[in-house]
């Protein structure tokens, strides 16, 4: 591990305000991914700015009707607050299937959107990645692929982005306030992960100098149909091979609208709304969920040892649809 100052940031102006001073500095809320990251070598700050005393551990009502969530709310109060549990059950039920439950109560929402791929090459600094070391190559297009991505893929990286929360939010249309030296703006969740193109280190649109301070859930929840559905190698402890978040409003059995977000496929959660689109106003079935099933894996590929992943996701496409509809029972 590399020698680094530590500094306890008080407010949300005196973080900014140090991170803007120093490039090399970095956050550090949880810790639960930035500190393995640095006991690998693999992150080098020279300073950590700890924000876990800054006042962003509120759930709160917002004023469009939605819920404000602040930063530091660890995954675990997140996924157990009451009126998450009752509007937002997606959420929860996302979150719940990610880590363990130690994890969970340290991670927190902010960390939990900045979390880096698990590409075992990124991981291990013997081996070229793109990612860790822009321009060495991609360790993992011809190697041990299994968990890379089969949607949205670029010649210099098929990582995957490993949140599970993540595909909630974005099936969600959450915000993400953040705050930096040029003040506050608001980044919906579709913009705020990148896809990896030629610049395979930026995972998103956030600058190094801005600090998030909350997310915003708008008022809809899709409480009554909704499915978090995670396939992994084993029961728990993993992260997706393939996971689906579905949010459906339905009326007498007919879809008014239609959300599905796929992890554990690309480097971002991934949304289609060309896809989305063939399910408003069907009714739920079976023939129109393999419709979307096809439409929204039309473009993947496979490397070789994920190629599976393709009629895999389109499996758990069909089953989460099932269950956010009514047609099956979840756990
Ligand atoms: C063994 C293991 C298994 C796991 N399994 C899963 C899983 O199945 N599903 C899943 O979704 N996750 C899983 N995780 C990941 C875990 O959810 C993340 O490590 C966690 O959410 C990160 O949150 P944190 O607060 O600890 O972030 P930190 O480690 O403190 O920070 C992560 C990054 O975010 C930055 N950062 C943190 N907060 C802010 C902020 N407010 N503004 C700007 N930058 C910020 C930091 O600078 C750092 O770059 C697992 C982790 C481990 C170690
Ligand atoms: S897939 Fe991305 S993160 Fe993994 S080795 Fe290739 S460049 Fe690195």
């Amino acid at each position: 591990m590399n020698r680094f100052s530590y500094e306890r940031a008080e407010n949300v102006a005196g973080a900014v305000g140090s991170i803007a001073r120093n490039e090399r500095a970095r956050f550090i809320a949880g810790g639960t991914n930035l500190l393995d990251l640095m006991k690998e070598n693999v992150a080098r700050p020279n300073q950590l700015i700890d924000i876990t005393r800054l006042p962003l551990k509120g759930i709160d009502a917002s004023q469009d009707g939605g819920l404000r969530i602040g930063a530091l709310v660890t995954n675990s109060d997140l996924a157990y607050n009451a009126e998450v549990e009752r509007r937002y059950p997606l959420l929860s039920k996302a979150i719940l299937a990610g880590a363990s439950a130690q994890l969970r109560n340290m991670a927190t929402t902010g960390g939990n959107l900045l979390q880096r791929t698990r590409c075992s090459y990124f991981y291990d600094t013997g081996t070229p990645c793109n990612k860790r070391a822009p321009g060495t190559g991609c360790g993992a297009i011809e190697g041990f692929n299994r968990m890379h991505a089969i949607l949205g893929t670029s010649g210099a990286c098929i990582a995957t982005h490993p949140s599970d929360m993540c595909v909630a939010l974005a099936a969600l249309e959450a915000i993400v306030r953040v705050t930096g030296p040029k003040g506050e703006r608001a980044i919906p969740f579709a913009e705020f992960h990148r896809l990896p193109g030629d610049t395979p280190h930026l995972d998103t649109n956030l600058g190094q100098d801005e600090l998030i301070t909350a997310v915003e859930l708008p008022a809809q929840g899709f409480s009554e149909h909704h499915a978090y559905l995670k396939l992994r190698d084993r029961l728990s402890y993993a992260f997706a091979l393939v996971s689906v978040a579905v949010a459906l409003d339905m009326k007498d059995g007919h879809i008014q609208e239609a959300r599905l977000a796929l992890g554990g496929v690309a480097h971002k959660p991934w949304r289609d709304p060309r896809a989305e689109a063939l399910l408003r106003g069907k009714p739920a079935t079976e023939e129109h969920f393999r419709a979307v099933a096809e439409a929204l894996l039309r473009d993947a590929k496979g490397f070789g040892r994920n190629t599976f992943k393709i009629e895999l996701a389109k499996r758990a496409v069909v089953r989460a649809l099932r269950q956010a509809a009514g047609l099956e029972s979840q756990p």
